[in-house]
């Protein structure tokens, strides 16, 4: 059966490859330390799950309003005012199967055929293969250590043509937990706004910030700048519930009412429970995101220090999320005993995942070729034996 060009054009996501590889050599017994994971390896705080069972008990399992509940939608509406700073009507929000689902259907609503979306990489592996199902042209715009993986003004005005549309942003960043202060956002909102781009601006990891350092949203950087932003978000890093499928998005009416369209006619609403669960999450205590950030922190610390201990490898600081992403290029032209040279990134990740019994994910997953990515949303356990066996497997290759 011939597929369709737009399925055709785009790839399975290059992490669910590691993932599937991983999960087959745990499968078959292997002592697998998995540092590919992209969620936090605690569970979901028990009164979100109380709430999740009362729900249940209480026989809210039918069909929701399309774009959430309107507890929810307040409760969101709630958090964005006190912790965010921005003022949304609950109609401006819209709940939806996870942050991807958000991100998905503000793309359907905003890219049309050949608009060019700007994507800073290294990027989080979806927003490629998002702009080019809908017929939408990426522009790259790669950082790296030097630029301490910040996009800046100039390198943005530059990549603006008169077809671009759209820049998506994401900080603290999956791969690299890189960051913005105030003055480096208000930088690039000075181009955005002198082009009449659109953001979509994905806060997933606002609550995982290291240093005392401050999360800015994008769309409080002023008045005009929240009137042309998407801010989405969800519930799946900050209280640990990425298996209930549950996220959200902000922004100008007319964008929310055609994102509402898009999931009227894919999924309609998010799970009810998970709904019911949110609306605990936000309400609730929230001590659980407190110590997820410190025990991030103190993880963050440790494997830094680990890695860079490695000859030849550099590497960049995370400022939040919970990955590190070292330069391992001088690892690249190298090999070990009855081992193929390591010609990039996949070969040096298949080579610790085989040699090593370590996973991570290489770096051209994200469009960033020379680097890892080594999530530390696991175990401290996990984070030492996996630091012994990469160094180990290193020292190897000449
Ligand atoms: N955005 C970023 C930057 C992510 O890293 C992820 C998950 O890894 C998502 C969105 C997806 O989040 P959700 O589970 O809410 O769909």
């Amino acid at each position: 059966m011939p597929l369709s060009n737009r399925v055709n054009n785009i790839n399975i996501s290059p992490t669910s490859k590691v993932f599937t590889k991983t999960k087959e050599m745990i499968t078959q017994g292997f002592d697998v330390i998995n540092l590919s994971v992209g969620e936090p390896d605690f569970p979901t705080p028990a009164n979100i799950k109380e709430a999740a069972k009362r729900a249940l008990d209480n026989n809210f399992t039918r069909y929701t309003l399309n774009n959430g509940i309107v507890e929810l939608r307040t409760a969101i509406a709630d958090k964005l005012r006190k912790q965010n700073g921005l003022d949304y009507s609950p109609d401006n929000i819209i709940v939806s199967t996870g942050a991807k689902q958000s991100l998905y259907n503000a793309i359907q609503s905003m890219v049309n055929d050949n608009d060019e979306v700007i994507i800073p990489g290294p990027y989080y592996v979806s927003y490629p293969d998002m702009v080019t199902l809908a017929n939408g042209r990426c522009i790259f715009l790669p950082t790296d250590e030097k630029s301490q993986f910040n996009i800046t003004k100039e390198q943005l005005e530059k990549a603006i043509t008169p077809n671009t549309k759209i820049l998506i942003l994401s900080y603290p960043t999956n791969p690299t937990g890189a960051s913005y202060a105030r003055k480096e956002l208000e930088a690039i909102a000075e181009v955005v706004e002198k082009h009449n781009l659109y953001v979509i601006c994905d806060d997933i990891y606002e609550n995982f910030i290291y240093d005392n350092n401050e999360f800015v949203p994008f769309a409080s950087v002023n008045k005009s700048i929240k009137e042309r932003t998407v801010v989405v978000n969800g519930f799946s890093k900050s209280y640990s519930m990425t298996g209930w499928r549950i996220g959200y998005a902000a922004g100008p009416a007319e964008i929310i009412k055609s994102m509402n369209k898009v999931q009227s006619h894919s999924t309609s609403n998010a799970s009810s429970i998970s709904q019911a669960a949110a609306v605990e999450a936000l309400i609730g205590q929230q001590n659980s995101i407190f110590e997820m950030r410190d025990e991030f922190e103190r993880r963050r610390n440790f494997i830094y220090e680990q890695i860079c201990s490695n000859a030849g490898i550099t590497c960049f600081k995370p400022k939040g999320a919970f990955y590190l992403f070292p330069n391992i290029k001088y690892y690249l032209g190298k090999s070990a005993a009855g081992i193929n040279k390591i010609e990039n990134s996949i070969d040096l990740s298949m080579y610790l995942l085989n040699e090593a019994k370590v996973a991570t994910v290489p770096g051209s997953a994200f469009g960033a070729e020379g680097y890892l990515r080594i999530s530390f949303a696991s175990s401290m356990y996990s984070l030492k034996e996996g630091a012994v066996r990469i160094k180990e497997a290193l020292g190897r290759l000449g």
